[in-house]
């Protein structure tokens, strides 16, 4: 006799990207403060909730979007307040991300040094052999206060073989070509599995 657990099943989604429409998963990673929550809310046209006081928060937000002529439901989840690069990677988003935004501040220097290895465990605890992943420049309004330069995180990028793009969430420059690489990006890779 068969029996189920029940209620422990997991939905049976699988690893990886729905069909070409779509749901896509992006996941926004990197450090406290560089503007993870407002590039999620750049993409959903509007800000989230209050955040509870001094709690990780989770959010998420969907939409559908039209990329290259063909429709696509891109959910974009924030997942809060991820600490150092120690506690950026819990197994959950990993594992939820169809690919990774991970995400510095043009005006935090800590916050571009520490990509390096956080990239290299997220590539070792991704369930896909090769998750697209972008690196994202943001904060380039401020002009002033910037510590990282344009060519600083292009290099970064190729040596650790990410695209890169630079952002500002505040004034939504490049915010939709943002999540639009990204989109093309699952698809390319849909393409091409394994490469
Ligand atoms: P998170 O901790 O990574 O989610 O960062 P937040 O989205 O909460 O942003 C931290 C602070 O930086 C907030 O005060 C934002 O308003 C500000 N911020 C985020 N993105 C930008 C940006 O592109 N330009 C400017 N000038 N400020 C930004």
């Amino acid at each position: 006799q068969l029996r189920r657990e029940a209620a422990v099943e997991e939905p049976d989604t699988g690893p990886g990207p729905g069909g070409r429409g779509g749901p896509y998963r992006l996941v926004l990673l990197g450090e406290r403060g560089v503007g993870k929550t407002a590039l999620a809310t750049a993409f959903a046209g509007t800000p989230p909730g209050p955040p509870a006081d001094d709690e990780p928060h989770e959010d998420s937000y969907e939409r559908r979007l039209s990329v290259d002529d063909e429709e696509v439901t891109l959910i974009v989840y924030d997942i809060g307040d991820q600490g150092e690069a120690g506690g950026w990677l819990q197994e959950s988003c990993v594992r939820t991300g169809d690919a990774f935004l991970l995400v510095f501040s043009v005006t935090d220097r800590g916050s571009f040094s520490r990509l390096a290895p956080a990239l290299r465990r997220l590539r070792a605890d991704s369930p896909r052999p090769d998750p697209p992943i972008i690196l994202v420049a943001n904060k380039s309004d401020l002009a002033r206060a910037r510590e990282v330069s344009l060519e600083e995180g292009r290099s970064m990028a190729v040596m650790l073989s990410c695209k890169h793009i630079e952002t500002s969430a505040a004034l939504q420059h490049n915010t939709q070509e943002l999540f639009e690489g990204a989109v093309r990006q699952i698809r390319l890779r849909r393409g091409h599995p394994g490469g």
